[in-house]
């Protein structure tokens, strides 16, 4: 029996979506949508359609042909093969919760198992509770490093240090090969050294094919000049430094600091946990976010009722139980004392920043919504800021921060041997190092076998 591949997303950019089988047994790892905030209709305005909604995300390219995942009656007449009518035993992995991983998780049908990590779950749970999860389906959960089956084909999680919480790759081993894809992936996190452990244990297989998150190649000017490290460089920004921006900016300081970030990172958040604790700071979160940091980290959370009407009318049962466990923090106290808080604000809770306008404020940007720059929210918060004279602060750029530097991926591939590397989620995948193994830059959506040292283009 040969092992497969097609690929439908993520060749040229974000949004990875792949599928292996072996047989009739069929894995389709991460099903996300690319990340295109720049040129993407869709603008928190236009509301979606119900019933058309798999025909519309098929259509504007939010979803990829892929056969057997979605009900007949969702494709009505759109000629792809059905769930009802798939031959395969399918189950989708994902690698973690960012939304190009996983977007389209709730368009595939009911029947069709979808495996998450143990944390990951845990997180899309603590979501679901806030309204944040777009899918109400079941997903079967795993450990790292314990192995787990679908049909024949045995799947080990390994442990990624990316902020989102429960990140994980994929090691795959079907009766023939063994592939390993990195989900996103990064070494200048401050689990760093976990991550080269789990690369150090990887490469005591052999691994046929590597699929591997090569984000950062977009921005190399000379690939050639990329040398194997593990070393981070003083061009390149880690997770250490970020953090320790953050103390800087807020040691010494009478100003009040406002962050905006996204809270399915939980290690940025911890971060900001420890860092409010050394600079003696009470770090004040959004109720929904420490209903995360309540669930997932089970550390103590103040929180401040912004626009208390708004929850008033119908208080939700999470924000009930959160009410009575959170420290409440009135805004007299944030006002009167600015130099001991630390507050969150998220973009669309910007009215709240017209209550600090008589106070000197830092807004420390920490990868939250508007991400991108470019978009009309970003320039938007920016003059809001301007014209409420907050000092808007940036700590780094989001594709740096959350994806390994070209050196280390050089590192990665040079200690794993693959025979075969495929990059994914990079506008620049060609400029990936792979050291001795072959570079293959696969066309979309065809079919291929994977051969011993190549995959040989089926159709
Ligand atoms: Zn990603």
């Amino acid at each position: 029996m040969s092992t497969e591949l097609k690929f439908y997303e993520g060749l040229h950019g974000s949004g990875v979506v792949i599928s292996l089988c072996c047989g009739k047994d069929r894995l389709i790892f991460d099903f996300g949508s690319p990340f295109t905030p720049l040129t993407q209709i869709e603008d928190g305005v236009l509301l979606p359609r119900k019933q058309a909604a798999v025909l519309d995300a098929l259509t504007l390219g939010k979803l990829p042909e892929v056969e057997g995942l979605f009900s007949r009656e969702a494709l009505q007449e759109w000629p792809l093969l059905c769930a009802e009518k798939s031959p395969w035993n399918t189950a989708v992995l994902i690698s973690h919760l960012h939304l190009d991983h996983m977007s389209g998780i709730r368009f595939v049908d009911p029947s069709i198992p979808v495996y998450l990590s143990e944390e990951a779950w845990r997180l899309e749970k603590a979501l679901r509770a806030i309204g944040e999860s777009e899918t109400s389906r079941e997903f079967q959960h795993f450990q790292l490093h314990q192995p787990f089956y679908v049909g024949k084909i045995r799947i080990t999680a390994y442990f990624s240090d990316h902020p989102c919480a429960g990140s994980c790759g994929f090691l795959i081993e079907t009766e023939d090969k063994t592939v390993f894809y990195s989900g996103d992936i990064r070494f200048h996190g401050l689990r760093r050294e976990q991550a080269w452990k789990e690369i150090e244990a990887l490469s005591k297989k052999k691994i046929d094919l590597l699929i591997v998150d090569a984000m950062t190649t977009a921005f190399l000017n000379d690939p050639q000049e990329i040398l194997p490290s593990q070393e981070i460089t003083e061009q390149q920004i880690s997770e250490d430094q970020i953090n320790k921006l953050i103390s800087e900016k807020l040691a010494g300081s009478e100003h009040l600091a406002v962050f905006n970030l996204y809270h399915r990172d939980l290690q940025l958040i911890q971060s900001l946990i420890e860092i409010a604790k050394k600079q003696q700071r009470k770090l004040i979160f959004e109720p929904e976010t420490a209903w995360i940091v309540q669930k997932m980290l089970h550390e103590p959370v103040a929180i401040w009722l912004q626009d208390y009407p708004r929850y008033q009318q119908h208080l939700p049962a999470w924000l009930q139980k959160l009410k009575k466990s959170a420290e409440i923090v009135p805004l007299s106290a944030i006002c009167s004392h600015p130099q001991n808080a630390m507050v969150q604000c998220s973009y669309r809770s910007s009215f709240s920043l017209l209550d600090f306008q008589k106070i000197p404020t830092d807004y420390l940007h920490l990868y939250g919504e508007p991400m991108v720059e470019g978009t009309l929210s970003y320039q938007r918060l920016r003059s809001f800021l301007n014209r409420l004279n907050i000092q808007y602060i940036g700590a780094s750029t989001l594709y740096c921060f959350n994806h390994a530097y070209p050196n280390h991926l050089a590192e990665m591939i040079r200690r794993l041997q693959p025979a075969l590397v495929v990059p994914v989620h990079s506008s620049a995948p060609e400029k990936l190092q792979t050291d001795k193994a072959k570079l293959i830059l696969p066309k979309q959506a065809k079919r291929y076998r994977l051969e011993e040292n190549d995959l040989v283009e089926l159709d």
